[in-house]
């Protein structure tokens, strides 16, 4: 059962009520950095790097001694299995935002990206701390799984001084499955708001470029020093090495370089087939876009096309290729 637009504003508000919030108290590891868990983990890894695990060798490298494998930081401060009571009894804030998601529909998770930062080596003896702070919740978004809320968390670890070790980012979508989203807005019962198309992820190299889209121009990045046209964008010229990008706008005019249609899956927010086409632009460079106006049986490499921007009824502008007459 879909949740009505009042319903998914109270959750959306209770979700952002735990951001910027730590999770819990700080927790400590429940053994201090050894030597045999830094064994163990090599045995796992195939790591036989000698300064985690050869006292000589070890006492004899920059280290001066044993020293923990880097990728090891999150485990000096992991849970026992059994001290895993599941979501349905939340210990932390984490656990009580997937309760919360769970209640409302969004029964599944998955993690979806992770970052560890390295602030130096961890030694035998070491007593490590964590605190985790809830970074962000999303908007609700349509993903290829479903529609769900991205989480993001920021771990920091510090030592015995309390000073920081590491950190770790951790990402998990907390999402309705596809194929349940798909069955309830075929019911008479859907209510909720189709889901837009999923807005294109923007960087430092890119976001520029989606700006001359918005003023209704298809861009091609240039070097304004040697004239050289790449795409995708970039932070340097890849000729003359200048770091000074501009934008000129393309014409439009190009054709299929090549061309896939795509059937599967059908994640929400998009009319399918999506005609996903490969457009040589005649000013030199490639665009990966959707041709429309066109039946997934007409298409050819090798057809004129004709390129716009164009805005969907999410109001995100993209640039969109149809056959020339
Ligand atoms: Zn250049």
């Amino acid at each position: 059962m879909p949740l009505t637009p009042d319903q998914k504003k109270e959750l959306e508000a209770k979700l952002q009520e735990f951001v910027g919030k730590p999770i819990g108290p700080p927790k400590a590891g429940r053994d201090a950095v050894n030597e045999p868990m830094i064994r163990a983990w090599c045995d796992a890894m195939g790591d036989a790097n000698a300064a985690y695990l050869d006292p000589e060798a070890a006492k004899a490298s920059l280290h001066e001694g044993i020293v923990a494998q880097p990728t090891m930081l999150q485990a000096w401060t992991m849970d026992g299995f059994e001290m895993h009571k599941g979501y349905d009894e939340p210990v932390n804030g984490v656990q009580r935002i997937h309760k919360l998601l769970t209640e409302h529909g969004y029964t599944s998770v998955v993690a979806t990206n992770t970052e560890q930062g390295y602030t130096r080596y961890l030694v035998p003896g070491d007593e490590v701390t964590e605190e985790t702070v809830i970074e962000s919740v999303s908007e609700e978004k349509a993903t290829a799984l479903g529609i769900g809320y991205f989480i993001d968390t920021r771990t920091r670890y510090t030592d015995q001084n309390g000073d920081e070790l590491g950190w770790m980012t951790f990402r998990v979508l907390k999402f309705i499955p596809a194929q349940q989203t798909a069955a309830a807005d075929s019911g008479e019962t859907a209510a909720a708001a189709a889901p837009a198309r999923i807005k294109a992820p923007m960087g430092h190299d890119n976001a520029p470029w989606w700006n001359e889209v918005e003023q209704g121009k298809i861009p091609i990045q240039t070097c304004n020093q040697c004239g050289k046209l790449f795409h995708p964008p970039r932070p340097m010229c890849g000729e003359c090495g200048a770091m000074d990008m501009g934008y000129i706008a393309a014409s439009g005019k190009g054709t299929v370089h090549t061309f896939t249609v795509m059937h599967h899956p059908q994640f929400p927010g998009y009319d399918f087939p999506i005609l996903a086409v490969l457009i040589d632009l005649e000013e030199g460079t490639r665009l990966m876009s959707n041709l429309l106006g066109c039946k997934p049986e007409d298409v050819h490499i090798g057809m004129a096309v004709q390129g716009s921007v164009e805005e969907g009824d999410d109001g995100m502008k993209l640039p969109v290729f149809r056959p020339v007459a």
